[in-house]
């Protein structure tokens, strides 16, 4: 079910885009032949189809529904700093200076890469909060948000601004939930489907040729050229760059197998909070806002005055799972804003972000498969780094240099996961041992 329509039927961007913005992409009849292939119609695939055109190569996007079917068109919108499920610290353990010290770069220019899209495309996203602010949802994490502070301080003269939970409603952030706040000063938050059509619109224009309801059944070689079947047609290419995400499957390629892991993001939406309302909560803040748990949630006042509040911990994708994720956020939403609780939240919807086993994004070629290459794995974090990793993705395969950050470890082929596809099964036992942590 989480691969089909249900989860996505209450996504509220549906409603904020015109027919215009969401244009009716060709489908794929007969056989088609161009210079390279990308399977996947979001962030990743979209910028690096469009990269590659913008530099001159013949594309073709091949996208099973339709572009920002996947992710992109249901994400929470937040372009933050992020993409690995491993903390500055931790990089720098494991893969030493020069390589956190990268990626720390790598956050902050895919962040502007957006930003500089956004503007040069033309593209109206809606954007608004300046940077992103982490709540302290324990006393205890305040000395963590203090250390975040100092080292963004020390490591990337980065000026972050902490609030104490006295401070913070006069911020316009008030909840009884938190113990404090630090805001970090760059990133923004967007409407995610506007940024994929947007971005869809451009490669569209820039000669990449889209197809939609082209869901791709198999890979196979002919010679020196890739060949990718469909119900109705077939593609061939000479370079081929996988785009799938969270929706991949583990045999196209079987290089795939047991290497991602698909995991589920929630969101619930408000209707438009009137100002007596806003006033109420003391929340007035156009920040986007995190907290501190390992299942996080996420949450922000947008521009329409709807509250979007998102969260993670769902394990199972069925109408009982999806009602049950639901009124754990409806209770969590209640806890965090009382005076909302009779508010109501006709937009509820999911869909699936990757994780990576060793918990970094992956940029690259395909190991043991000649012209081919992947990008993903951004642990819900993928309209900055999603962008990133795409046009990183195409420079690889066009043979050019990347001359932007690009740590070691975000081209070391993914590894696979214990218990290759029954590997979902881990996901219980993490998300119990995450719960137990987050409620200490
Ligand atoms: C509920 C939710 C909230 C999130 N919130 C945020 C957030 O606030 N900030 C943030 O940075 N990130 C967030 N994310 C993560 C972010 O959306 C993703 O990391 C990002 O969109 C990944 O982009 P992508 O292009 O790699 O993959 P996707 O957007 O998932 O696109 C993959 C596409 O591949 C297509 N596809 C799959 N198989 C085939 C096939 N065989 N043939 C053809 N096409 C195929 C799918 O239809 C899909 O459209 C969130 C994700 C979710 C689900």
């Amino acid at each position: 079910m989480a691969y089909g329509p249900r989860p996505v039927e209450e996504n509220y961007w549906r409603t904020t885009v015109t027919a215009d913005a969401a244009p009716k992409y060709q489908s794929l009849d007969g056989p088609v032949r161009c210079d390279t292939v990308v399977v996947g119609g979001g962030y990743t695939g979209l910028c690096a189809a469009l990269y590659l055109a913008e530099a001159g190569v013949d594309v073709v996007v091949l996208e099973a529904e339709e572009p920002g079917w996947g992710a992109s068109g249901r994400n929470g919108g937040f372009c933050c700093l992020g993409g690995a499920a491993l903390d500055d610290r931790a990089l720098r353990r494991r893969y030493g200076e020069a390589d956190a010290h990268a990626f720390s770069s790598a956050k902050r220019q895919a962040v502007d890469l957006v930003d500089g899209l956004l503007d040069r495309l033309g593209i109206d996203a809606d954007v608004h909060s300046e940077g992103e602010t982490i709540l302290a949802h324990r006393a205890s994490d305040v000395a963590g948000l203090r250390q975040t502070a100092r080292a963004m301080q020390a490591d990337q003269n980065v000026r972050c601004e902490f609030h104490s939970a006295a401070e913070m409603a006069e911020q316009g952030l008030a909840s009884p939930e938190f113990h404090g706040a630090l805001t970090i000063p760059i990133g923004f938050a967007l409407n995610p489907l506007k940024y994929a059509l947007g971005l869809a619109r451009a490669a569209a224009s820039a000669g990449v040729r889209l197809f939609a309801n082209a869901r791709v059944l198999g890979i196979t070689r002919h010679g020196a050229e890739w060949c990718l079947s469909t119900a109705d047609g077939r593609v061939q290419a000479k370079r081929l760059l996988m785009a799938t995400n969270g929706y991949s499957a583990d045999d196209l390629p079987n290089w795939m197998a047991g290497r991602y892991l698909p995991v589920q993001s929630n969101i619930l939406v408000t209707r438009p909070l009137t100002d007596a309302e806003i006033a109420a909560q003391g929340w007035t803040s156009a920040q986007m806002c995190y907290d501190t748990r390992r299942l996080l949630h996420y949450f922000r006042l947008m521009p329409d005055r709807r509250m979007l509040f998102g969260l993670r911990g769902a394990v199972r994708a069925s109408d009982a799972a999806l009602a049950e994720t639901r009124a754990m956020a409806r209770a969590d939403f209640d806890r965090i804003f009382p005076a909302w609780r009779h508010v109501e939240t006709p937009y509820f919807w999911s869909g699936l972000v990757a994780m990576a086993r060793d918990r970094t994004p992956f940029a690259g070629p395909i190991p043991g498969l000649e012209n081919a290459f992947a990008a993903m794995c951004y642990h819900g974090n993928g309209v900055a780094m999603g962008t990133y990793a795409g046009t990183i993705m195409a420079e690889l395969a066009l043979g050019r240099a990347v001359e932007r950050p690009f740590p070691e470890f975000m081209r070391r082929p993914l590894a696979r996961f214990p218990l290759g596809r029954y590997r979902r099964l881990l996901l219980p036992a993490a998300y119990s041992w995450y719960r137990f942590l987050d409620s200490r």
